[in-house]
């Protein structure tokens, strides 16, 4: 396959660079698919200029509406070829990655119709005769730093709100996913947007720091914790407005009375698919005594009969990590555990697994102050830890500085009651894997997990436009 030669976006020009990374296919780390430039502090500058240039012509709600959805379309109509270029980028499962570019395209196609919608209020003034009126205006030029484990929907939840509430965008994508993000650029560009309205500079940590120090009015990122702490400092103490969804360590309860086959398919779905590499993975593995050994064993069948392999076939439920960094990254996760006398319970193929592979593992004795316990490894890797009732796993549960999402499986109405408000998470699952989100409905953790308001769907509103109170006498 042809290596790719990527450029950045800049004011409805693609502007070449010399390429500085590669991007190689983690199933076949011979094969480059990308070479990626890095972009400079003038490019970035440049890029915003373009996006500040491109907001007068954003002011028309139905010309937004309509490129939203000319983008939907398109991305529908590529979710093929789209797919299989993350699946060799990114290594992600194709079923997967077709997925994920159907659920972009519905993003865009959802914020196409928000676009019409933008409504403000009308209050009755303690004052006679005064109206006051509120409305919902764009922020202006707005940064996006994006991850690669989900490097089209991500930057769909970002780049979608912005242009329907009219804000230019100048992104970042990750690294590693930088040919799909080219891809994805194309597409918008072929959408009728003024030029500039979506920039696009390519590059890894150096491109983010400029992207960080320029000027924009506001800035959403998503990664991991430790690069969203040093964004999210950076973009405060310039006095502009910064949103971050970061990691974390999420945990299933399985209680005395769960429907145990459900259980285990939820476990394997968090833990393992994705290779782990979803931000709302399952990592820890709450049970209740009674029917922890019932439990694991049913998992231990999943994980044995997992289709591992090339991401490219249809039939792959696991593909590889995303580098050979990320692979050494969770290797290190495995044997922080061994140093500590934990033996995995179940594991795939061995440690002779190839290129960015790693076989899915299962430790059965966590304890809760265990690193895989309190850190996230990224990977398939997760813990059982063994309770004693609801009150106990609840407390297990809470017990980390992460709250992204937990999960419960009962049959009991009052637990799954209680958990809803008092599983410290922002999302939280009942019956239900730890991962798998809709994405009209509001996105985000808690605790370490997050700053600054939720995602997608309507709360997206409070991100990308500023409030603005108009009083007016007769
Ligand atoms: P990462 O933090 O390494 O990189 C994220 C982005 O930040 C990339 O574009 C990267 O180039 C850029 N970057 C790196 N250093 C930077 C710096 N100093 N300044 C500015 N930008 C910089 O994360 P990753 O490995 O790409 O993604 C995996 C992480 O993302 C995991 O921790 C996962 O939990 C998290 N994630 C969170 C969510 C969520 O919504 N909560 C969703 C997906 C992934």
């Amino acid at each position: 396959m042809s290596t790719l030669d990527l450029a950045h976006h800049i004011g409805g020009h693609a502007r070449p660079a010399s390429p500085v990374l590669e991007q190689r296919n983690p199933a076949r780390l011979d094969e480059v698919v990308a070479r990626v430039p890095e972009a400079t502090a003038d490019d970035v500058g440049d890029a915003v200029a373009a996006a500040n240039a491109a907001l007068p012509g954003l002011s028309g709600v139905e010309a937004r509406a309509d490129a939203l959805h000319a983008i939907g379309e398109a991305l529908m109509a590529r979710r093929s070829d789209l797919g299989l270029l993350i699946a060799r980028e990114t290594g992600k499962t194709v079923v997967d990655a077709q997925g994920e570019v159907m659920r972009a395209a519905r993003l865009f196609r959802f914020f196409g119709g928000e676009a019409l919608r933008i409504v403000g209020e009308r209050y009755a003034s303690v004052r006679p005769g005064v109206t006051v009126e509120v409305s919902y205006d764009p922020v202006g030029v707005v940064g996006a730093i994006t991850p690669w484990n989900f490097p089209v929907a991500i930057p769909a939840w970002k780049i979608a709100p912005a242009l329907a509430y009219g804000d230019a965008v100048v992104w970042k994508p990750s690294e590693h996913a930088s040919a799909v993000a080219a891809a994805l650029m194309e597409v918008i560009a072929g959408a009728g947007l003024p030029a500039g309205a979506v920039n696009m500079v390519l590059g890894a940590g150096g491109a983010g720091r400029a992207l960080c120090a320029a000027p924009l009015e506001a800035l959403s990122f998503t990664g991991s914790e430790a690069t969203g702490r040093v964004v999210r400092e950076a973009v405060t103490a310039r006095g502009a407005r910064c949103q971050a969804e970061m990691g974390g360590v999420n945990g299933l309860i399985v209680l005395a009375d769960a429907d145990l086959d459900a259980a285990a398919e939820a476990v394997v779905n968090g833990a393992y698919f994705a290779a782990g590499q979803r931000c709302t993975a399952t990592s820890r593995i709450i049970v209740d005594r009674q029917v922890f050994a019932p439990l694991v064993a049913r998992v231990g069948e999943r994980m044995r009969a997992l289709r591992i392999g090339d991401p490219s076939d249809p039939a792959t439920q696991v593909g590889p990590l995303v580098s050979a960094r990320q692979k050494s990254a969770v290797q290190d996760g495995i044997a922080a555990m061994a140093a500590r006398g934990r033996r995995p319970v179940e594991a795939g193929r061995g440690a002779a697994a190839p290129e960015c592979f790693v076989d899915p593992v299962l430790f059965d004795s966590m304890s809760p102050d265990d690193p895989l316990a309190q850190e996230e490894v990224f990977g398939p890797v997760a813990g059982v830890m063994v309770v004693d009732g609801y009150e106990a796993a609840l407390e297990t549960l809470n017990r980390v500085r992460f709250g992204l999402c937990g999960g419960l499986f009962t049959r009991s109405l009052k637990h799954a009651e209680h958990f809803k408000r008092h599983a410290r998470v922002g999302m939280a699952m009942i019956n239900l894997p730890t991962a798998g989100v809709d994405y009209h409905a509001p996105f985000g953790g808690m605790k370490a997990s997050s700053y600054g308001p939720r995602e997608q769907g309507r709360a997206a509103r409070e991100f990308f436009t500023v409030t603005r109170t108009a009083y007016q006498a007769p």
